[in-house]
């Protein structure tokens, strides 16, 4: 410690002085003059002296002299100051710069010191330094606004992530476009509030984009962006042309300087920055994310990080929602297929359980879908109404699709049901496994068709050619008696003209017709079936023709009593019109043969012709007879290839075709043909043709 040589010094106080780690000096005043001062604050101010005023020799001297103005003044002041108030003044945290880069920090107080009449002589100026406090301060403070920055990035971090999973998950979970639609921009409309949203999807096929969901502005206008051709002027076909985002800072000022039109409604709406994201899955372009929000739009802004990172799971939403589309499409136009198939289609499910049944299924079978859908073969209707077709029952497990469902594959399998309401009908099944990618076996698909008719016709068939055997050999056998019988009575020297010999040419005559008759029903039926029967039309007179019948008829009918009733015109008048002669000839002669053939002889057959002036464009024929007429039943049935009553006398000769070939040649006219009748009592049939002079 130094002391001026007026103070007095206390060994102790001055060790404890010099010992501080505060610098004390202390100045006289009013002189400013330094009088005292320990080495802490010699060295301090040696920091910032002359070399000559260094060490101790400011002591004594008025600190004007030796300290820099700069620094003198600001404690001079703050001497007087002291000195005037009487109080200790501090100055904190000061600092000083030495070098370049050091800086020196300081507490300094300033501290008035009384003589006895209480007037301040001299000021104790205390000082501290305080660099390593500051420094480690400034340090602090350096890594707290570190910390706190990387808290910012994190935390933007952790909001855009939550931004990007609550986006990704809102999409998740739907496959409908317009859902999934609201969702995508409801979730981005809770996040980033921007003024508009439009969310497109591409319709490649026809070059443009179409609105699937949308935030507008108030007065916005959807219709103007629900369907965007890819050459429009929007930024959203130049967004899809560049594959990336576009981004625009600030649509005011690109509709100031007239880039885009200035009447848009997101920037009448103040819709500053904007972007564009072309959502692209696996090269493929699904469609387009715009965004307007009412701030500006910095390129490198957090909003445009994140959702280019939504984008991609938008895109992979709409991929989704657009392939699911397209099989549902594809499931359902197979569905209307299936459904408008001819055959009942009818899958089983792994557990063997009916999960679809087409419609034709449902009308061959006679039960509905519902109440079939669920059930297994064992709890069908059908599983003790099933039978083979020598009708022993069908056990369920012996089902076609039962079978197929373990594997095996079935083809044409017969069978027979009875249907709810007792009729019978006989099936034709296939049956696959279904299976999936790995082989296992999923299910399977029974397809069958109602063979009925195609078996009853087959039948009718067989009997038909066992009956047309029959029919032809009769005449044969009966002519070639007759031939054996004339032959006989010639080898004896009979003349051909014995009452025997004429009977038999009559009776080879007779046969020879009825052969003839046969053979052409025959060839008139393989010509329709073989669509090669043809239609001649020619004027001809109606009542000249059936005169002409008539009277042929007569000749061979000898059981019978045929008579002719013209209605509505005489025997004389003629009815001229176009008919195919030979037709006309034949659907008479195969009426009245029939009348002949079911009719007691000595009954009577009436033959008519109706012709009405006041219905000039019909005319009528019928042929009544007194028979056994036609049971209700049959009646729908008698005009079909084949078919024979069930309750004929068996020795009466027929092929089933005579009737079939009427209505055939009637319907080729445009004309119609019915029948009424008793059981019992007869039958009349009735053609109706129409008239005309062409
Ligand atoms: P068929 O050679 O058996 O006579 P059709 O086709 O001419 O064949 O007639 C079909 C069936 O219609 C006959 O088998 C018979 O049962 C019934 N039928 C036809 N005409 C008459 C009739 N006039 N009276 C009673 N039944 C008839």
């Amino acid at each position: 410690m130094y002391w001026d040589t007026q103070v007095t010094s206390y060994d102790i106080a001055e060790q404890m002085l010099d010992q501080m780690p505060v610098g004390i000096g202390i100045f006289a005043l009013p002189s400013n003059e330094l009088i005292a001062a320990n080495n802490q604050f010699l060295a301090i101010l040696d920091v910032y002296l002359e070399r000559h005023w260094q060490q101790g020799k400011t002591i004594g001297h008025s600190l004007n002299e030796w300290l820099p103005s700069s620094l003198a003044e600001p404690l001079l002041v703050g001497f007087k100051q002291a000195a005037q108030q009487g109080k200790s003044l501090e100055f904190y945290n000061y600092h000083t710069t030495i070098s370049e880069n050091q800086v020196v920090y300081w507490n300094c107080s300033l501290e008035p010191i009384f003589d006895d009449t209480g007037r301040v002589t001299s000021i104790l100026m205390s000082n501290s330094q305080i660099t390593k406090q500051i420094t480690t301060q400034a340090q602090l403070a350096e890594h707290h606004a570190i910390a706190n920055q990387q808290y910012i990035v994190r935390a933007n971090q952790r909001r855009q992530l939550e931004i990007i999973e609550t986006v990704a998950r809102s999409v998740q979970n739907s496959l409908d476009i317009e859902t999934l639609g609201d969702n995508i921009v409801q979730t981005l409309d809770a996040y980033f509030t921007p003024l508009s949203i439009h969310l497109h999807r591409a319709l490649p096929e026809k070059n443009a984009l179409q609105l699937i969901a949308a935030l507008q502005p108030q007065d916005g206008n959807a219709d103007s962006f629900s369907y965007v051709h890819y050459d429009s002027f929007y930024y959203l076909s130049t967004a899809y042309k560049h594959h990336q985002a576009l981004i625009r800072e600030n649509l005011q000022t690109e509709a100031q300087q007239g880039i885009i039109p200035k009447h848009l409604p997101v920037v009448a709406a103040g819709g500053q920055g904007y972007i564009c994201l072309p959502l692209w899955f696996n090269n493929y372009f699904e469609g387009t994310l715009t965004l307007v929000f009412l701030q500006p739009l910095a390129h490198d802004s957090i909003e445009i990080q994140t959702l280019t990172q939504c984008a991609i799971s938008v895109a992979a939403a709409l991929a989704h929602a657009r392939l699911y589309t397209t099989v549902k499409q594809e499931q359902k136009r197979l569905r209307t297929i299936i459904d408008l198939l001819p055959e009942g289609v009818l899958l089983l499910d792994a557990d063997g359980r009916i999960s679809y049944i087409n419609e034709a299924g449902v009308e061959i079978g006679k039960i509905s879908a519902e109440e079939q859908i669920g059930l297994r073969a064992e709890e069908h209707p059908y599983a003790s109404k099933s039978f083979h077709l020598d009708n022993q029952p069908t056990a369920p497990h012996d089902f076609p699709a039962v079978r197929a469902l373990h594997g095996e594959i079935i083809h044409h399998q017969e069978g027979k049901i009875i249907r709810p309401d007792a009729s019978a009908c006989i099936l034709r099944t296939n049956a696959v496994p279904l299976r999936s990618e790995d082989g296992i076996i999923n299910g399977a698909v029974a397809i069958f068709s109602d063979i009925t008719q195609e078996k009853s016709i087959e039948q009718m068939r067989d009997e038909f050619f066992s009956i047309a055997s029959h029919e032809l050999r009769t005449p044969i056998t009966a002519m070639q008696g007759f031939a054996e019988i004339l032959q006989m009575l010639t080898q004896q020297g009979n003349h051909l003209s014995t009452p025997r010999s004429i009977r038999a040419l009559h009776g080879i005559i007779a046969h020879s017709q009825h052969l003839t008759r046969l053979l052409e029903d025959l060839l008139e039926l393989s010509r329709i079936e073989h669509d090669l029967l043809f239609i001649h039309l020619k004027l001809h007179d109606i009542v000249l023709l059936i005169l002409h019948v008539f009277e042929s008829q007569k000749l061979i009918t000898r059981q019978h009593t045929l008579t002719l009733v013209f209605d509505g015109l005489q025997a004389h008048d003629s009815l001229i019109t176009t008919i195919d002669e030979d037709h006309f000839v034949q659907i008479l002669n195969n009426l009245i043969n029939n009348a002949v053939k079911y009719s007691p002889s000595g009954s009577t057959i009436e033959i008519g012709l109706h012709y009405n002036k006041e219905m000039p464009n019909h005319y009528r024929l019928w042929v009544k007879d007194e028979g056994i007429g036609i049971d209700a039943k049959e009646i729908p049935h008698i005009f079909t290839r084949f078919h024979r009553a069930s309750n004929l006398d068996h020795s009466i000769s027929g092929l089933g075709v005579g009737l079939y070939l009427v209505r055939e040649l009637v319907h080729r006219h445009q004309g119609k043909v019915w029948v009424e009748s008793q059981p019992g009592k007869g039958s009349t049939f009735y053609v109706e043709l129409p008239f005309s002079h062409l």
